[in-house]
This record gives C-alpha cells, sequence and structure tokens, in this order.
C-alpha cells in the first residue's frame, strides 16, 4: 500500500438508452447483444491488465454511460469477472451509478448478490420541466421513489447527482432540490454546476442563441445558497462540488484527489500508477469489441511540473488542502509566492504548512490554482 491508500478500479459501462442534452461523457445507445460482447472484451482486458494495480483494491467504482442499463445476466458476469481476476479489502467501497428510472424492485434485487454498497443516483433536479428539458428520461416521482426503494431493499449508503444553472433555472427552482434532497436525508450530495459543452445538443443551443447560459451572479447565488444549506445541515463540504455526512465521503473520488493508483476498465476509463504514469482506453465501443489484445490507449509520463500541477489542482480542491510538505522546495517558493495576493485577500489561508481555499476562494478556485500552477 502507498501512503496515499490502496488502489481503486473503475469500470467503465458506456450504454446509455438515449442521451441526455448536456452530456459528454462516452456511452452510445447500443442494443443488448452488444452489452455482451462489451462484457467479453471486458473480460480480454482485465485478463491482460490486472496485475497493473497492487492487490487488494480499496474501491471499485461502476460508472458510465448508466450501468443500471445492463441486463442482470450481464451486471451478475462483470461482477464474477471481477472477482476472478481482483481480491478486494474487507470493507471495500464498491459503488454502482444508477438512472433513477432503473431502479426496480427487481433490480435492487440483483444488486444484492454483487458486493455493492453503495448506489450513486444522477436526480440533477427535481423539477419535471427542466428534466425534460435535459432529456432525462426519469421523472421527480421516479426519483424519489427510487430513493425509498434502495432504503427498503437495504442501501441506505446514497449519493444523489444534482446540476444547477440549468437553462431557465430560477433561484426558487434550485432552492426547492437541495431542500428535497436535504429532507430526504441521504449521506452525500454531488452537486455540479453545469458545463456547455461543445459538440453536446445544449452546446448546440446555446450556440444558436435558442437558449441563454445562465449568468455569473445567479451560479454564485446558486452556489451559495447551496454551500449555507448544507452546512446547516450538517453535511461535510470536503470537495468543490461534494458534500457528505461524517463518514461518507466517495472513497473511490477521494483517492483520484489523494494520487492514489487506480486501473481503468473500459472505453474511454482512465488509468494512474499513483506515480507519474497515466493511461487512457480510448472511447470507441466498437475498437473495443473488436480489439483481440489490450484495448487501444494513450498514455503520458508525467513531468515534474506536470506532477505539482495535478498536486495544486486536485489537493485545492479538497477540504484537506495542498499540503506544502509535499512539494520541493522549489516549488513550496513558487506557490507560496503565487498563493501570496490571494492569501492577502483572505481567498487562502495558510496553516501548519497546509494551503486551503477559503470560502470566499471556492467562487474563484479555478484562477486560484491556474495562478499556483506552472
Ligand atoms: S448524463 Fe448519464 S444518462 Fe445522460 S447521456 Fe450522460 S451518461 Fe448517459
Amino acid at each position: 500500500m502507498t501512503e496515499k491508500g490502496r488502489g481503486g478500479i473503475y469500470v467503465h459501462v458506456p450504454f446509455c438508452k438515449s442521451r441526455c442534452i448536456y452530456c459528454d461523457f462516452y456511452s452510445t445507445v447500443h442494443s443488448a447483444e452488444w452489452q455482451e460482447r462489451y462484457v467479453d472484451a471486458l473480460q480480454r482486458e482485465v485478463t491482460l491488465r490486472h496485475t497493473e494495480l497492487v492487490s487488494p483494491a480499496d474501491t471499485l467504482y461502476i460508472g458510465g454511460g448508466t450501468p443500471s442499463q445492463l441486463s442482470p445476466s450481464t451486471l451478475l458476469r462483470l461482477f464474477r469477472i471481477l472477482d476472478m481476476y481482483f481480491t478486494f479489502t474487507p470493507d471495500a467501497e464498491v459503488t454502482i451509478e444508477a438512472n433513477p428510472e432503473d431502479v426496480t424492485e427487481e433490480w435492487l434485487a440483483v444488486l444484492r448478490d454483487t458486493p455493492v454498497n453503495r448506489i450513486s443516483m444522477g436526480v440533477q433536479t427535481f423539477d419535471d420541466s427542466l428534466l425534460a428539458l435535459l432529456r432525462r428520461r426519469h421523472s421527480s416521482r421516479d426519483a424519489l421513489q427510487a430513493v425509498e426503494r434502495c432504503r427498503k431493499a437495504g442501501f441506505d449508503n446514497l449519493s444523489l447527482d444534482l446540476m444547477y444553472g440549468l437553462p431557465g433555472q430560477t433561484y426558487e427552482q434550485w432552492k426547492t432540490d437541495v431542500e428535497e434532497v436535504l429532507h430526504l436525508g441521504v449521506p452525500h450530495l454531488s452537486a455540479y454546476a453545469l458545463q456547455v459543452e461543445d459538440g453536446t445538443l445544449l452546446g448546440k443551443y446555446i450556440k444558436e442563441g435558442k437558449w441563454k447560459e445562465t449568468d455569473e451572479e445567479l451560479y454564485l447565488a446558486f452556489y451559495e445558497y447551496l454551500l449555507d444549506a448544507v452546512a446547516q445541515a450538517g453535511m461535510n463540504h470536503y470537495e468543490i462540488s461534494n458534500f457528505c455526512l461524517p463518514g461518507f465521503h466517495s472513497r473511490h473520488n477521494s483517492s483520484y484527489w489523494a494520487q492514489a493508483p487506480y486501473l481503468g476498465l473500459g472505453p474511454g476509463a482512465h488509468s494512474y500508477d499513483g506515480d507519474r504514469h497515466r493511461r487512457w482506453n480510448k472511447p470507441g465501443l466498437r475498437a473495443y469489441v473488436e480489439n483481440a489484445g489490450v484495448p487501444p490507449h494513450g498514455e503520458e509520463t508525467l513531468s515534474d511540473n506536470e506532477l505539482y500541477d495535478e498536486l495544486v489542482m486536485t489537493r485545492l480542491r479538497t477540504s484537506e488542502g495542498l499540503s506544502l510538505s509535499l512539494l520541493s522546495e522549489e516549488n513550496k517558493a513558487y506557490c507560496l509566492a503565487q498563493a501570496a495576493t490571494h492569501l492577502h485577500r483572505g481567498k487562502l489561508t495558510c496553516k501548519n504548512d497546509v494551503l486551503r481555499l477559503t470560502r470566499k476562494g471556492i467562487f474563484t478556485s479555478d484562477d486560484i490554482m491556474s495562478d499556483l500552477m506552472r
């Protein structure tokens, strides 16, 4: 085990029933036959690459795409394959992403035959008109029922995703979304500002002037409300977009921010050896399933400056902050010099040699990080 923590495994499931208008994650809308071909290819990849990660792994994250779109038999097969090649710590965190409309009693019964102990659900908003606008396939009622069903089936470790800054979304609508999550009392919330990505339908509508992007001030008002509301509810703000009740942080995502090693399997998945080597499978299901050997991929070796930049970007976004003891003397001096203005303006603090964003700094975190980078 490295001091950064044990390794994690990420499996990318590249299927969605249809595409949401804002999404640029890699996924396709292929049929059941492709699901089987995908799992065949995943088995090939696991066979060839499982030794890249030192066992036992501490976290497993099945993400996508929409993993809850896998048929029960395909999902069980996927877990059997992972079980054949990897060992896990006894208290490993095993997360699966799900869309609310897939969370049926039958699906949850299948999950009970797997090691899954955490479910992350993409709710995005409880407003039905906004859900329709985003082309989500569920209603607010589906989301509420899904949470109830999970709990009935014994899955209490739930995380919900919300998005803010949706086209035309009002402050009141956002307030209602946050209140609903807090009322549900789920132990983990991820709340993301909507990003307008090129190549998405949302990006196209905005470019064509059909829809307007939410203005900066409203984004800040949404975020400000969120921070106050979650703090009052006793949730820790442990990363820019992530909040949890004590003890319920995402161990898998936290390991990314702590430079722990992880093995990414499936098309588009990224891997990191915990040191200098990054590797990413190319997106593209066809190439992934038709390839008889190691899937098509890219890789890079990080330079000293790139390693330093990664530390700034990952550590500063967490409430644990960036410990200057991780930096060389030269980088430490550079970092403090770059941080001086932000320290003076109260956007950063430095205590016991740890740099942290203040609440004021969180609002301009991207600018601060880029100032500190090489
Ligand atoms: S947001 Fe999720 S469900 Fe929607 S297209 Fe992207 S991966 Fe699929």
